[in-house]
């Protein structure tokens, strides 16, 4: 398999079978093989590096029912909160003090912030923190709103595809939401002048070794400037409460492999990677992944924000604790930057 790997590095694209093959054939040995290449070209596009995300978690009301997320909105289990934008900018300027110079305004889908207060909200980061990049997480929206919060000052998007394959798509969510419309909102943001994140869960409910093959052909074919990929972790109140979780083992693979296919993407070690394993974050970026994103949020709120069980929101996560973030990056030789940290993968 390795020339396989010798292949990926040298192309950045394999055929689906070739990926089922290489999936499915995986070994230590293998494994071992592909970060130290992942490694290198992490190192020659961005150095040891890692830049530093602040997650604020805005808003855990949703429209959406998503079988596998802790606030879908069959959960009346959840304490609901939304926070304000004064709250918002607090967060902003706490973060900003701490180093960060990128916001990622992540939520649920909450009718509540209507168009123009989400213009507003966006409007008043920009003018506050000129410098600083603006990302959204806000789920599927109509190109006219996309671009109304392009103008207003945001950059970029994140907004992972789950899983390219329909079928599989359709056995993670209910029927009124569809892989296609997913995908076709990230073609709009992508048109519109987004940097744009998509990225899918591994090891969700059903998932096989040829959804996860072409998740790969998906990256190939659309070049995102981030990927977001972490482990499925079940959460006590979804219908998915019984399935297990995905593996560290092949989370990190799948992050290896990124790293080869698309060699200058920003590639996040996930909070859920942080959750399934202690030291889960430091493998991810030794597997290839050189970004993290700590906790911005008001620490009340953290723990409603839960979209599976367990997930970590204090410790090297907490924000306010940068300094032993920094100091688990250094333990395995990276070091942590002030700056907005822009995707180097740019040219179409
Ligand atoms: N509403 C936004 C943000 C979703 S939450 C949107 O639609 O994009 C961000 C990501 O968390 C999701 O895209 C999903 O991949 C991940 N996620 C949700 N539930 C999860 C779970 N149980 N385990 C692991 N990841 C999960």
């Amino acid at each position: 398999m390795k020339h396989l790997i010798d292949q990926l590095e040298a192309d950045h694209k394999l055929s689906k079978d070739e990926w089922i093959q290489l999936i499915q054939n995986r070994t230590p040995e293998l494994s071992q093989y592909l970060f130290e290449k992942a490694q290198k070209v992490r190192i020659q596009h961005y150095g040891h590096d890692v830049y530093i995300r602040g997650l604020i978690e805005f808003t855990n009301y949703c429209k959406n029912d998503c079988y596998y997320c802790g606030i879908r909105r069959s959960n009346s289990n959840v304490r609901r909160y939304r926070l304000s934008k004064e709250t918002i900018l607090s967060c902003c300027k706490t973060g900003y003090a701490l180093g960060f110079r990128t916001f990622v305004l992540q939520g649920g889908e909450d009718g509540y912030f209507q168009d123009d207060i989400m213009v507003d909200i966006v409007q008043s980061i920009r003018e506050n923190y000129p410098d600083c990049a603006i990302t959204l997480s806000i789920g599927e929206c109509s190109h006219e709103r996309y671009q109304k919060l392009f103008d207003a000052g945001a950059n970029r998007f994140l907004l992972r595809h789950e899983t390219f394959n329909a079928e599989h798509y359709s056995k993670l969510h209910p029927a009124k939401l569809s892989a296609k419309h997913r995908q076709d909102c990230l073609w709009d943001l992508k048109q519109i002048g987004f940097q744009v994140g998509s990225g899918f869960m591994v090891g969700s409910p059903y998932q096989t070794v040829e959804n996860l093959a072409e998740d790969m052909l998906f990256l190939q074919n659309f070049n995102p400037h981030m990927v977001g990929v972490g482990p499925f972790i079940p959460h006590h109140d979804t219908p998915f409460k019984n399935h297990s979780a995905g593996t560290l083992e092949l989370t990190l693979f799948m992050l290896g492999l990124i790293r080869l296919t698309l060699p200058k993407v920003l590639l996040p070690a996930t909070t859920a990677l942080g959750t399934i394993a202690p030291n889960g974050r430091e493998l991810g970026i030794l597997a290839g992944a050189n970004v993290v994103m700590p906790n911005l949020s008001p620490e009340d709120v953290r723990k409603d924000y839960l979209l599976y069980d367990n997930k970590i929101s204090t410790g090297s996560e907490a924000a306010e604790s940068l300094k032993e973030l920094e100091k688990r990056m250094e333990s395995i030789g990276y070091h942590i930057t002030i700056n907005r940290g822009d995707s180097k993968n740019m040219t179409e």
